[in-house]
């Protein structure tokens, strides 16, 4: 038995890996990190180590002090984390006040948890208190065709949802209060931090200009699904722009849009109709 036994570990591993087989991740781009249920963390405790030191993250989030979190590691590559989940990964608790980590299990031979954690972590307390503690999993990925359109449309969550919307029947079913657009930053900040969690309180998704997705959600299948959505509809909608040379002589109406809804039993965010 070892932890890679475990099904938790094993299923992170797995959604690792997958984003490595879409080419969401080269080198060391994107980052993967699940709160952990109570149980979850029992059964892992017994392969913890001897935790690490406290490393303050410039964030505070005290509804989900003292809680557990599975994370990738700073400049590690998600191509390597089934080879070597120790290297790769690790667990890591946070302290009583909400505003540091420390290593209890991975991330070995002075591994860090990846530099988006203060994100990660902030995002995690909007979409945890947004769902009631429902949501587990934040996911940030660098999908091409995604990136392409941030050079593209107006940097609105209007603008992002609507194209979206109409490049795929299945997206106002799947991500129905749309997504959010954060404007170019600089990236492992305190300040994208804010910036994104501050979209979060409203939206799954938060779409960072031409840098890449941040996706939310209860699973590790729900979460990556929306990511997969997202970016497979931009990739329709690249190529039909592409094709047309900027014009389209057909799209799904705001009227089709509404019966989508009404068939299928969800609530679309109205702002973004009409
Ligand atoms: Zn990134």
């Amino acid at each position: 038995m070892a932890i890679t036994d475990i099904k938790i570990v094993r299923d992170y591993i797995r959604m690792c890996s997958d984003g490595w087989e879409q080419g969401w991740h080269e080198r060391n781009g994107g980052n993967l990190t699940y709160r952990m249920r109570p149980e979850e963390v029992e059964a892992c405790r017994p392969f913890f180590t001897g935790p690490g030191a406290w490393t303050e993250m410039g964030v505070t989030g005290a509804s989900l002090a003292g809680e557990y979190f599975l994370t990738t590691g700073s400049g590690k590559y998600f191509r390597n984390v089934a080879l070597n989940p120790e290297h790769n990964i690790g667990i890591v608790e946070i302290n009583g006040r909400g505003d540091a980590w420390r290593i209890v299990w991975g991330l070995a031979d002075g591994a860090k948890p990846t530099s988006e954690f203060p994100s990660h972590y902030m995002n995690h307390c909007v979409r945890a208190a947004a769902t009631n503690g429902a949501y587990r999993v934040i996911y940030h990925a660098h999908p091409a065709n995604l990136i392409a359109m941030t050079y593209v449309l107006p940097l609105t969550a209007r603008d992002f949802t609507r194209a979206l919307w109409q490049s795929a029947t299945e997206c106002p079913v799947v991500f129905p209060g749309g997504v959010g657009v954060v404007p170019w930053m600089v990236p492992g900040g305190a300040d994208i931090a804010m910036a994104t969690s501050e979209l979060m309180k409203e939206f799954d998704a938060a779409v960072w200009a031409h840098h890449g997705l941040f996706c939310s959600g209860p699973d590790f299948d729900t979460t990556f699904g929306l990511m997969h959505t997202i970016e497979k509809a931009a990739q329709i909608w690249v190529l039909a722009q592409s094709a047309g040379q900027g014009r389209l002589r057909q799209t799904i109406e705001d009227d089709n849009l509404r019966a989508i809804a009404k068939e299928f039993g969800v609530t679309l965010n109205e702002k973004f109709l009409g």
